[in-house]
């Protein structure tokens, strides 16, 4: 072992279990790639300040958990904490909203960073795949973002997740509302850092998890009563929509997300068999991003769901993604000059299509059967010299222990025949 360890909070993805983590990646994108969603993918490292004022300078994600630094050359950089103020940033920048081909759809898997306190599910690093629909205002959109991803876990198997499902209006009708939870929330006793939340982001407030604090909450206004009536039917639409295809929602009149861009629909993915960590994706409306960070009028919509946790929630389901095998065949070579030539016949099975591996470093038979077997592989090649200077090579069916010799410019052909 080596004195280094991964750093405190972060894992690493090893085999096998790293190809749960690419199936679930791969599960989640898969809707999206047949529904006009785009692949796009950022710099792990953004301007800092596209973060503080995307995200939100008052927000736990912009004020202690970024990983920011300065570069040796001035430059003010943060790791990204999240997915869409730079997804929204390098859409604008390369002018696609421009294309009159709206909305821009787009999807993006990767790495995320937050300076959090590390528990089961909660990571410094962490795996998003994520979805943004930029530059339009249409809730069959917001219902098509939410509707993927709900069949995006239903594909892996998942049954054990509801979607809270909120709308947080609009710039018309949500100061209002902001205001009288101001009043309300002033009139309680709180802490100091709380009252201060209650001044820059009075919603959040509704979020703290703390039992003293929802305690008190019980009579706040809520946002629901004070949606103008453009909000309240184009909620209604959503859930319309949701309903007709079969999704199950539960309203949630506290859900806020920790991030300052939503408006309008909110919804987090929970799961319950994962204790206090149990959001295991989320999203919303952002229509007033754009214009936050620079950019025109454009309202969009979008959703992040967290692969880290996602695999949680299947082990909490006891559900066994089904990976295929990595090799399928494994050829163990008896000598050095069979070596040299069954490293052709691995090159050719590849070269065919065929997962195919080899017994490197000389292992005697043995211990090159025991590795064949630990591959995975249904299928091993064993040949010696005189196999090969006869023209075979021996086929053995891992599974059942059949051998048989065959035709070594036939191998691609049998091996195929025999893999089905
Ligand atoms: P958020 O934008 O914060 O709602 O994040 C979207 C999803 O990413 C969450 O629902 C989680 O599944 C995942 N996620 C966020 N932060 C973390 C973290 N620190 N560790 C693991 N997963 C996370």
């Amino acid at each position: 072992m080596s004195t280094f360890k991964a750093p405190k909070g972060t894992y690493d993805l090893i085999p096998p279990q790293s190809a749960t983590y690419l199936a679930v990646r791969e599960a989640i994108a898969a809707p999206l790639r047949k529904s006009g969603y785009g692949y796009i993918e950022t710099p792990g490292f953004e301007n800092i300040e596209l973060f503080a004022r995307g995200v939100g300078e008052s927000t736990d994600i912009v004020t202690k958990e970024m990983y920011a630094f300065e570069t040796k050359g001035g430059d003010q950089l943060a790791l990204r904490p999240e997915g869409t103020a730079s997804v929204l940033r390098a859409a604008l920048e390369a002018n696609l909203h421009k294309g009159g081909n709206l909305p821009v759809k787009l999807w993006y898997s990767g790495s995320y960073y937050r300076y959090e306190r590390p528990q089961k599910g909660r990571y410094r690093h962490f795996s998003q795949v994520g979805a943004e629909a930029i530059g339009a205002e249409d809730p069959a959109l917001d219902a098509e973002l939410i509707i993927l991803a709900v069949d995006a876990y239903k594909s892996l198997g998942l049954s054990n997740f509801r979607l809270l499902l909120n709308s947080l209006g609009d710039a018309e009708c949500r100061p209002a509302y902001r205001g009288a939870l101001q009043d309300f929330l002033r009139g309680l006793d709180l802490d100091e850092d709380t009252r201060r939340r209650v001044d820059i982001n009075p919603l959040r407030v509704l979020d703290d998890k703390r039992e003293a604090v929802q305690r008190q909450l019980t009579g706040a206004p809520v946002l629901r009563d004070h949606l103008c009536e453009a909000c309240k039917a184009y909620h209604e639409q959503v859930r319309e929509l949701l309903t007709a295809a079969g999704v199950a929602f539960e309203d949630d009149e506290k859900l806020v997300r920790g991030l300052d861009y939503y408006t309008r629909t909110t919804f987090e993915f929970v799961h319950d068999g994962l204790g206090s960590q149990s959001a295991v994706g989320g999203g919303g409306r952002y229509d007033g991003l754009s214009e936050m960070i620079g950019g025109p009028a454009l309202p969009s919509v979008g959703w992040a769901l967290g692969v880290d946790r996602t695999v949680l929630a299947l082990e909490a389901e006891g559900i066994t993604l089904d990976t295929p095998a990595a090799t399928a065949v494994y050829a163990v070579p008896l000598g050095e000059e069979a070596r040299r030539e069954l490293f052709g016949t691995v090159t050719e099975l590849r070269r065919a299509g065929v997962a195919t591996d080899f017994a490197y470093g000389g292992k005697g038979l043995k211990n090159a059967m025991k590795s064949a077997n630990r591959s995975g592989a249904r299928l091993a090649i064993v040949a010696g010299e005189r196999d090969l200077a006869e023209g075979i090579v021996q086929l053995k069916d891992l599974v059942s222990g059949e051998q048989r010799a065959v035709a070594r410019d036939a191998v691609v052909e049998e091996v195929r025949r025999a893999l089905g």
